[in-house]
């Protein structure tokens, strides 16, 4: 949060939606126990991944990965909230077979289980059928409360969380520095809305999504990696998921975006490089500051 920022608490009552029955009995009873999805996404490692420029698709091949960095805060959130309340994290990916290795570090952190989607009819997804097939997938799933991080490194929309949301009907709020589960079935989140921070309470089941201010992630454990060396992390396809409505939804097929072109803005910011003796460049730089007026 920038230094001027206020916090403001909100009452903000989001009317509880879809499967928020669920838990009436343990809201009744005071318990919090939570069935948490963590969505994680792998991404290149580095930013200079190229693009196919007659699909405008981004070249993977040979490029190393990482999980997306976002995703690791909605993890050790939700690691953390399961040690201190108790519950289950499930990490869950959508991506080629290699995505698998996105799962597994969510093992290694202290997810309970992983599942990664994956195939044919995936690719080619923009966020829309990104989000529905996750949502399909969320669907599946017992859960009250839904994790992404805020952004990925990559797509770089942060449009995937809500469109999630959407699709599953619950209420969801973003940017997300700070998480605490209450007694009464609810989320407090503080959200970082720019300069100012806002306090929200919402019912489960809802979906947040988490900025890099909510905590340090742990590191994979190898005590981890040694308990779930045999784990088999299931990969659900296409005939695993239920599809609403028309058929469609998936992958390139059930993507309305393309993307026509991809470039780097041009820099409207001046460069300058001066080379030589110290001396030289020193009265360089104090010509040109006064020049701009900051000497
Ligand atoms: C118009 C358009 C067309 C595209 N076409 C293609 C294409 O043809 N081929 C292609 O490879 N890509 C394509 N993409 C990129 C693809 O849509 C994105 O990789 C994907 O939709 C996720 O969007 P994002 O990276 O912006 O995620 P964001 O919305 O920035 O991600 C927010 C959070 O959502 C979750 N999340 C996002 N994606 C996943 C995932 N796959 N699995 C699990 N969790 C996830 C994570 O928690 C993440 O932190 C396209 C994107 C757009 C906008």
């Amino acid at each position: 949060m920038g230094g001027a920022g206020r916090r403001q608490r909100v009452a903000k009552e989001i009317p509880r939606r879809g499967t928020a029955q669920l838990h009436r009995s343990r809201r009744q009873r005071g318990v919090v126990i939570i069935d948490i999805v963590v969505c994680v996404k792998q991404v290149p490692l580095t930013g200079e991944v190229e693009v196919d420029p007659d699909t405008g698709n981004l070249m993977r091949e040979g490029v190393q990965s990482q999980t997306n960095p976002y995703d690791l805060f909605a993890l050790e959130a939700a690691i953390a909230l399961k040690e201190r309340d108790g519950g289950r994290v499930t990490a869950l990916s959508m991506g080629p077979p290699q995505a698998e290795a996105a799962v597994r570090e969510a093992l290694w952190m202290g997810a309970d289980n992983g599942i990664l989607l994956a195939d044919r009819e995936f690719a080619g997804a923009d966020t829309l059928a990104t989000s529905f097939t996750l949502a399909q997938a969320i669907r599946r799933l017992r859960y009250q409360l839904v994790l992404c991080g805020m952004q990925t490194t990559d797509g770089d929309t942060a449009q995937v969380g809500p469109e999630l949301a959407e699709f599953l009907d619950i209420p969801h709020a973003s940017y997300a520095r700070e998480i605490r589960c209450t007694d009464a079935g609810q989320v407090e989140a503080v959200l970082d809305m720019g300069g100012d921070e806002q306090v929200v309470e919402i019912d489960l089941p809802c979906l947040l999504t988490v900025t890099a201010d909510l905590n340090q992630p742990r590191l994979p454990s190898f005590r981890r990696k040694l308990e779930t060396a045999g784990n088999d992390i299931p990969t659900w396809g296409r005939a695993d998921l239920e599809e609403e409505g028309e058929p469609g939804h998936f992958g390139l097929e059930g993507s309305p975006t393309r993307v026509r072109e991809i470039f780097p803005p041009e820099s409207e910011t001046e460069q300058v490089t001066w080379t030589g003796d110290p001396a030289r460049m020193g009265a360089c730089l104090a010509r040109t500051l006064r020049e701009l007026r900051f000497l």
